[in-house]
C-alpha cells in the first residue's frame, strides 16, 4: 500500500509499504478520505511531540470501507462504510470514570499511538473496534462530508465547555476550519449573535458564509473596539479561541462581559506562555476553561448533525488532494489559502 511516512519534522515520504495484516479482534479499513487537522500541521512543523512517533504514518480524520474483519469481532461487517473515532480510552482512569473519555489518563490514539489515515489501508486495533472506535456513515451521507466527523466531535465538546446559552454572544477567534465548525454549533445551540476575528480575507468571507453576524480583521481594527461596538458595550458571554496564539489569551479574557466563559479551544505551542491579568478574572469573575479532543458520544452527535444536514461541510473543506500532494495540503492549511485540506485517496 501507499502511505505517507512522517519521519520527523517538516520530512514526510510518501512510501510503499506492506498492507497491515490483520489478526484476531482487528478490522483493515480501506480508506476514502483523510483530513488535514490542526494537530498534524503542529507535528509537520515539530510544534506538537507528545506521543508522536517516528517514524510513524499520522492521520486521524479518517473515513473508510471495512475490507477485512478479524476473527471474533462482533457489530461490524465487511462492506461497512465508517469513520475513524481516534481516541481509544482506557475506561477504569478517574478521568474515564468521571466522563471524561477524551482526557483518559491511558489514552492511546490511533494517528499517534497507532498508524493512521494517510496510507491507504489502516489497521484498527483490537481494543479500538472492542470500545466501538468505528462509526457507521449513513448511506446518504458521503465520505466527503464524514471526513469531519471527528474535528466536529472536538468542537461538539469546546460547546459543552463553553456553556453556549440560548441568545448568548459568542466570539469565536479565527475563521479556520474550527473555527468555522464553532460559529455553526454555537447557531445551533441558540446563541443570538456570533462574531468571528479573521485576518484572512477570504476566511472572513467564509465565516460569513457560515453563519456569522459579523466579522473583526484585527490588523486593521480593534478587535477589543469592534465588539464593543458589536455589543452595545456589554461584551461576549463566551469567547472561543480557534487559533492557538498564546499571546492573545489576555485580550481574548478582555472581550468577555461579567462571568463570561474564556474557552482555550486551540492547541498552543509547547514552551509558550501567556501573560493574563488575574484582576480580570477575579473582578470580573470569568470562567476559563480548555477542551482537549472528544467522546465517542460527542462522535456520534457529531456525524448524526452531519446527517441530518445541520452543519455546512462545503464552507469548512477544502477538497482534492492526494497522498502525493499531502506536503501541499498541510502548506495550504498553515498559511491560511485553503480550508480543512481533504485527501482523497481510494
Ligand atoms: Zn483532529
Ligand atoms: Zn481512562
Amino acid at each position: 500500500m501507499k502511505a505517507v511516512v512522517f519521519n520527523g519534522p517538516e520530512d514526510m515520504e510518501l512510501q510503499e509499504l506492506e498492507t497491515p495484516e490483520i489478526k484476531k479482534g482487528e478490522i483493515l479499513l480501506k480508506v476514502a478520505n483523510s483530513a488535514i487537522c490542526g494537530t498534524d500541521v503542529r507535528i509537520y512543523t515539530g510544534k506538537k511531540t507528545k506521543d508522536v512517533r517516528t517514524p510513524s504514518i499520522i492521520g486521524h480524520e479518517t473515513v473508510g470501507e471495512i475490507v477485512e474483519i478479524g476473527e471474533g469481532v462482533k457489530n461490524y461487517e465487511q462492506g461497512q462504510r465508517v469513520g475513524i473515532i481516534p481516541i481509544i480510552s482506557c475506561q477504569h482512569c478517574d478521568a474515564c470514570l468521571n466522563g471524561l473519555e477524551n482526557a483518559c489518563e491511558n489514552r492511546q490514539a490511533i494517528g499517534y499511538e497507532f498508524d493512521g489515515g494517510f496510507a491507504e489501508y489502516v489497521k484498527i486495533p483490537s481494543e479500538a473496534v472492542e470500545k466501538g472506535n468505528l462509526l457507521n456513515i449513513p448511506d446518504h451521507v458521503d465520505f466527503s462530508e464524514a471526513v469531519i466527523t471527528e474535528p466536529l466531535a472536538c468542537c461538539i465538546n469546546g460547546l459543552r465547555k463553553s456553556n453556549v446559552k440560548l441568545n448568548d454572544t459568542v466570539v469565536v477567534i479565527g475563521a479556520g476550519p474550527i473555527g468555522l465548525m464553532h460559529v455553526q454549533l454555537a447557531k445551533i445551540a441558540g446563541a443570538g449573535k456570533v462574531y468571528v476575528s479573521e485576518i484572512v480575507d477570504h476566511r472572513r468571507q467564509k465565516a460569513m458564509d457560515a453563519g456569522a453576524d459579523g466579522v473583526v480583521n484585527p490588523e486593521t481594527e480593534s478587535l477589543q473596539e469592534k465588539i464593543k461596538e458589536y455589543t452595545q458595550g456589554k461584551g461576549a458571554d463566551v469567547v472561543v479561541m480557534a487559533i492557538g496564539v498564546a499571546g492573545l489569551v489576555n485580550e481574548c479574557a478582555s472581550l468577555l462581559k461579567k462571568c463570561g466563559t474564556l474557552n482555550l479551544f486551540a492547541g498552543f505551542t509547547k514552551g509558550e506562555w501567556s501573560q493574563i491579568d488575574p484582576n480580570a478574572i477575579h473582578y470580573n469573575e470569568i470562567n476559563v476553561v480548555g477542551t482537549t479532543a472528544s467522546t465517542r458520544q460527542d462522535n456520534r452527535n457529531a456525524m448524526s448533525l452531519i446527517a441530518n444536514g445541520k452543519i455546512n461541510t462545503d464552507v469548512i473543506t477544502t477538497p482534492g488532494y492526494s497522498l502525493e500532494t499531502i506536503e501541499a495540503a498541510i502548506n495550504d492549511v498553515m498559511d491560511g489559502s485553503g480550508m480543512k485540506s481533504v485527501l482523497n485517496i481510494n
